[in-house]
């Protein structure tokens, strides 16, 4: 039988069509949910730790190798905090850090693993509480990592990165989308009803953190909340312009000699895959005498060339052939840097390593960027 209106049954099959549609978006956003919370099953919510804290107790806390300034800032940051509810606070980092995270109120006091390796384990084995901050899995800590994974005291993970190793922790939050490691030190301090003990030492480095970590807040990761945050420092009395000063106008002139013979001469544009390549060999370190951190945020200065979509860097250090990845827009650096170079991140910046030499580790870099030219496009 002719249907009585055929354009209703044209449109009732387009109905049909997009509740379809509609259905699998639903069912795979709750298969997607699912995993996530079945990943995050190990680790309890950071409030459960409230209680915990009531009572006075040895804290260590730590971040990942070379600390940038989220690192340094959530660390410094948490410690101040710790330090004012009665707890014995030490923060260990695993290796140096950069002369630029320096200033950062409390930097005097933290432990370089390296340097101070027997009384940090000291300290570690006596610890009650360990938060890791700012690293997703414990090799991000290098030489630390052994002795961080035999440790049985409560470990606390609080991080941005993805794929966290959910299982080594008892209490934690992994969170891809904060812009930064400082950001939930400040939610974690709000949620436990301390905001007002935010103080300028405090405001310093949650900032010092925040301003790294979203590129000076033009990274897409500077939502509402992260501005948010920062009228709440302002309104403590954060001085954010001696903050900028301290991380980027805090430099000797040889790393400016350097940005500039690197750009010249270490930079190589390739058009057809909208990719920059910098290669900086370990005699250019040598030469303009680049000390730990003066590396950092040259891997960004290619995108300001029109259509570029991909940054790397390589540097030739003595261990290893270090990479770092930038992208705009869509390309996954976390999957580049996990699939070719044993590393991993977020999603517009990560980072790798490489045990070839500097020649064979380009040498597969461009290798294997053709597979990649339909993403860059
Ligand atoms: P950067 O290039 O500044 O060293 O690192 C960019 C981002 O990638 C940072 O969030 C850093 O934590 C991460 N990252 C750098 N290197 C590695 C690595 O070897 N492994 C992993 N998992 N992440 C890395
Ligand atoms: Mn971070």
């Amino acid at each position: 039988m002719a249907p009585l209106c055929p354009f209703l049954k044209a449109s009732g099959l387009i109905m049909v069509k997009v509740l379809v549609l509609i259905g699998m978006a639903f069912c795979a956003a709750k298969v997607r949910s699912l995993f996530h919370n079945f990943a995050l099953l190990h680790m309890k919510p950071l409030a459960e730790l409230f209680p915990l804290l009531l009572l006075p107790r040895k804290v260590v806390i730590t971040t990942h190798q070379k600390p940038d300034a989220d690192a340094m800032g959530s660390s410094l940051a948490l410690g101040h905090y710790l330090r004012k509810k009665g707890h014995q606070v030490s923060v260990v980092s695993p290796t140096n850090w950069a002369d630029f995270v320096n200033w950062m109120p409390g930097t005097e006091m933290v432990l370089n693993y390296e340097q101070k390796t027997a009384k940090a384990n000291e300290i570690l084995a006596s610890a009650d509480i360990i938060f890791c901050l700012d690293f997703n899995s414990f090799h991000r800590t290098k030489s630390m990592t052994a002795v961080l994974q035999s440790l049985l005291c409560t470990k606390v993970l609080i991080d941005h990165h993805q794929e966290p190793d959910s299982a080594s922790f008892m209490y934690g939050i992994s969170d891809t989308s904060k812009s930064s490691t400082c950001e939930m030190i400040y939610d974690f301090l709000v949620a436990a009803g301390d905001a007002d003990m935010i103080d300028q030492d405090i405001a310093a480095c949650i900032y010092a953190g925040v301003v790294g970590d979203t590129g000076s807040f033009r990274f897409a990761s500077a939502h509402a909340g992260v501005h948010s945050l920062v009228a709440d420092l302002k309104r403590r009395g954060l001085d954010h312009g001696k903050i900028h000063e301290g991380l980027y106008d805090n430099f000797l002139e040889n790393r400016l000699r350097f940005i500039g013979h690197v750009l010249l001469h270490r930079m190589e544009i390739l058009y057809e895959f909208n990719t920059a390549l910098i290669v900086i060999p370990k005699s250019d370190l040598i030469d303009f005498n680049i000390r730990t951190g003066e590396t950092d945020g040259l891997v960004n200065y290619p995108h300001s060339i029109q259509g570029i979509r991909f940054a790397a860097l390589v540097i030739d250090r003595d261990e290893e052939r270090k990479w770092s990845f930038r992208s705009k827009g869509l390309f996954d650096c976390n999957t580049f840097a996990r699939t070719y170079f044993e590393g991993g991140g977020h999603y517009n910046a990560s980072g790798g390593r490489s045990r070839d030499s500097l020649e064979k580790t380009v040498a597969a870099f461009k290798a294997v960027l053709p597979l990649q030219l339909s993403l860059l496009n």
